[in-house]
């Protein structure tokens, strides 16, 4: 309970009540889809949350929502009917993520619609911290107690068609670490990092997504394959729920370190995670689960095993800043995820979008998140708007 408490004691000692939700779905179009092992993005959606208290404070927070391809709308309503409810007119005596996970915990088990309720309160928790360092007039990172505002990032989501190309476009737009996807064709997938291993600088590296393509053999015989080439980490190669010792046993046999946590959606299996000795990279999702306050937890106990912190973030700018206020706020010593794949709802969501260089973002100094939506691309890319209060 204490490590908790200590998780959010800025936090609760901020005393407010909401008396307004704003929710947004938005749905930007794109040329090229993004493919992974398991599915492909036709368009780029986005759910943000905004909160509002009664003193016209107010902050931001992003729900995932990239799969299926209908999900957007449904976080959506979930927030709608069955969190905006509790969240309207309630003082907090928990951190947000706490309070809503503890009321919905039967609603998930009737539904078992653990992911979709988990998102959306993930986004309402980050929302909240947001309000509360905004009201402060600081900085979220240092409102968390961080040190600097220099965050190392890498660029994720390199597709398996032209990775050569795609690669040297993000390393001319000021990436140095590249996660290229593999678990489609083996040949082709062993073909794509070769050839972007071939194009590599020094002090650049490359990490692999399989995305939970491969049962524990399949994941052998392929990190078998590439086990001489240097690739900084393998993400995902077995199914997330799959028993520790399964984990443990992939761990032993590769000379890559592993990497996971974007699909864990309890604190005990991350903890179990951690703790397990199999992964060398922890990889919580703001958006997806825990909101700020869980994924603080996971960076706390990541370093406390010392493991690296690495947050997953593959959706809108605002919950990518989020991330980056995050790692910068508990003094992150890994990397953070940012999407090298078209997406309007990336610049458009975070506005001023904080520029890259040298593989670092520099986060501004502005209260909270230090960025807002641009309203004009709200407009434009809004299929549904709900203000409730
Ligand atoms: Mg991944």
């Amino acid at each position: 309970m204490e490590k908790w408490l200590a998780c959010f004691r800025n936090y609760w000692m901020i005393d407010f009540i909401v008396y307004r939700i704003e929710i947004y779905v938005l749905r930007a179009p794109i040329q090229t889809p993004v493919k992974t092992s398991f599915g492909v993005m036709n368009d780029r959606p986005a759910v943000l949350v905004r909160v509002e208290d009664k003193d016209g404070a107010f902050g931001w927070g992003e729900v995932w929502c990239n799969f299926p391809d209908c999900g957007a709308e449904h976080r959506a309503g979930l927030i709608e009917s069955v969190l905006a409810p509790v969240v309207i007119g309630h003082r907090f005596i928990k951190s947000v993520f706490q309070e809503l996970t503890e009321v919905t915990k039967t609603l998930a088990i009737q539904t078992g619609e653990f992911g979709p309720i988990a998102q959306a309160i993930a986004g309402l928790d980050t929302a909240f911290w947001d309000l509360a360092s905004r009201r402060t007039a600081s900085p979220l990172y240092r409102f968390l107690g961080g040190q600097t505002r220099s965050v190392p990032v890498y660029a994720s989501g390199i597709n398996p068609d032209k990775p050569v190309e795609t690669v040297e476009r993000c390393r001319q737009s000021g990436h140095c670490a590249f996660k290229l996807k593999v678990g489609f064709d083996i040949d082709s997938d062993i073909g794509n990092i070769k050839a972007v291993v071939d194009t590599l600088k020094a002090q650049e590296i490359l990490m692999i997504d399989a995305n939970q393509a491969w049962n524990l053999d399949l994941a052998k015989g392929f990190i078998r394959e590439i086990s001489e080439l240097p690739i900084f980490w393998i993400e995902e190669p077995i199914k997330a729920d799959r028993p520790a010792d399964e984990w443990i046993a992939l761990a032993d046999f590769s000379p890559i370190p592993l990497a996971a946590g974007e699909n864990y959606f309890d604190k005990e299996i991350f903890k179990t995670a951690i703790d397990s000795g199999s992964l060398r990279f922890i990889q919580p999702d703001i958006s997806k689960w825990g909101g700020l306050t869980g994924c603080k937890y996971v960076a706390e106990e990541a370093k406390r095993a010392d493991l690296k912190f690495c947050p997953h973030y593959l959706s809108g700018g605002i919950g990518f800043v989020a991330s980056l206020q995050l790692f910068a706020g508990v003094n992150g010593d890994g990397l953070v995820e940012m999407d090298a794949n078209q997406n309007p709802l990336r610049e458009a969501l975070a506005q001023p979008f904080p520029k890259l260089e040298g593989g670092r973002i520099n986060l501004n100094n502005e209260p909270g998140l230090g960025v807002a939506p641009d309203i004009n691309a709200v407009r434009r890319y809004l299929v549904l708007h709900r203000d409730i209060h």
